[in-house]
């Protein structure tokens, strides 16, 4: 892939920022520059009215303390205005001899061979121009710091829409699982570069539409990389003057069902947003869902090594259940001829935790399609966590390719056509400041916007 090294030079150099993690321990993490501290406060501590005098970064939550990053040189007003902090920095500090043990080699920059969000857009815009006969390239709509949010539709006849099957590869609602980025890109990649000379991808491109959006949280992606690598969520300014709104609870099926599987908390690692669809993010991933009918569904995201579809709100199986556990199994037992890699089967609520307002949920509640949540490897914190090393973004590609291509060829021989077509047609932003992508001809993107 294309990397812009310039760009990341310019960004490491002006951001002074933290370095890079690794996460054996729930706190691994950066390691700070001289300029900024990361502390604690109780949770009864009035946070409001201490963002009001201070910048500063919430972090993370622990259930007893709020963590916050930073400037050092507000240390002192800090505590002269009254503030009881614990200073936090050592618990965050990365050994640097870890580095080469765990086999992350920082190549180049900060997020190594992983794509940040200028590093996509310039990948996909490559493969775009590349291919410009079978991909488009489309932004389903801005971040909430104006950020596109990307999709690169793979097909032939790109620029029409076709009476076709439509599967949708979609990566990193959750900012600090950087691998989940990269599994729908090379698998967009792959398509592209072996459709002139397999046939097997000659059919599927033919027969389907695959839309790959690789990146639905560019501003918490950045931030993962740049400030805090164990970012979670998107990077919305909360009313209580926390950060973030977790972009896998923000959906509207069963949106804020209980408070176990997502939080009315703002400051939580799983806070559910104000409303459903309070996030322009969620809202990018809605109007793609709406304008068009899937037949099947990949998220992809990190860590557990497993496969799991709805419910994921209830611990109930859904009409689809004996078909999801096929199609599932199937897949692991694609995965696992790869490398030996075991991905466990079931479904969300009996797998991990109950989760309410996801997008898998979503996506099957309101469309009645097969949805898949595939949490990409390693299998435990212990392995890794959210950190893969970059010699094995291959390898898990890898296992994963043969997956979505089974997916997508089931959506191919059972697709009976089109039931309904869709009524309103979300506005969908052509990229305009690149002569590499070609302009919608088509009157197919027309229409109203359906907020
Ligand atoms: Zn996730």
């Amino acid at each position: 892939m294309a990397r812009d090294k310039r760009k990341k030079i310019f960004v490491f150099s002006s951001f002074s920022v933290l370095f890079l993690i690794f996460s054996f321990v729930l706190l691994s993490a950066s390691s700070l520059t001289d300029e900024k501290e990361i502390i604690s406060f109780t949770r009864e501590t009035d946070l409001k009215a201490l963002a009001h005098s201070f910048p500063l970064d919430p972090l993370m939550t622990d259930g007893k303390k709020i963590y916050l990053l930073v400037d050092r040189k507000y240390l002192d007003s800090i505590r002269q205005a009254g503030y009881a902090f614990t200073l936090e920095t050592d618990r965050f500090n990365f050994d640097i001899n870890r580095k080469t043990k765990s086999g992350l080699n920082l190549q180049s920059g900060l997020n190594g061979a992983y794509h940040s969000y200028t590093e996509l857009s310039l990948a996909l815009k490559s493969l775009a121009a590349s291919y410009p006969t079978i991909s488009r390239l489309y932004i389903l709509g801005k971040s909430l710091e104006n950020r596109n949010i990307y999709a690169l539709k793979i097909s032939d006849n790109v620029t029409i829409r076709e009476n076709e099957p439509k599967i949708a590869l979609l990566g990193c609602h959750h900012a600090r699982e950087w691998i989940s980025v990269e599994v729908p890109l090379l698998i967009a990649d792959y398509l592209l570069k072996n459709y002139s000379q397999d046939i097997r991808i000659k059919n599927i491109v033919d027969s389907a539409e695959i839309w790959v959006v690789p990146l639905v949280n560019p501003d918490g992606l950045d931030y993962s990389i740049f400030n805090y690598r164990l970012w979670r969520k998107n990077r919305r300014l909360n009313a209580d003057g926390s950060y973030g709104v977790d972009l896998n609870r923000n959906y509207s099926y069963q949106w804020g069902y209980d408070n176990s599987g997502s939080s009315p908390e703002p400051s939580s690692e799983v806070f559910r947003g104000a409303e459903p669809f309070s996030e322009p993010e969620t809202i990018a991933i809605k109007n793609l869902f709406i304008n068009h009918r899937f037949s099947a569904v990949i998220s992809y995201h990190s860590y557990s090594q497993s496969i799991l579809y709805p419910w994921g709100y209830v611990d109930l199986p859904t009409e689809k259940e004996e078909l999801f556990q096929q199609l599932a199994t199937a897949m692991a037992d694609l995965i696992y001829q790869v490398n030996g890699r075991r991905y466990e089967v079931g479904r969300a609520s009996a797998s991990l935790y109950l989760t309410n307002g996801d997008f898998t949920d979503w996506v099957y509640g309101f469309f009645q399609i097969p949805a898949f949540t595939i949490e990409l490897p390693p299998v435990d914190r212990l392995h890794g966590g959210f950190v893969n090393s970059e010699e094995d973004i291959q390898n898990i590609f890898q296992e994963n390719l043969p997956a979505a291509l089974h997916l997508m060829e089931w959506a191919v021989s059972t697709f009976e056509g089109v039931r309904k077509e869709v009524k309103f047609e979300p506005k969908i932003w052509l990229e305009k400041r690149t002569e590499n992508v070609v302009k919608d001809k088509s009157a197919v993107f027309k229409g109203k916007e359906s907020r």
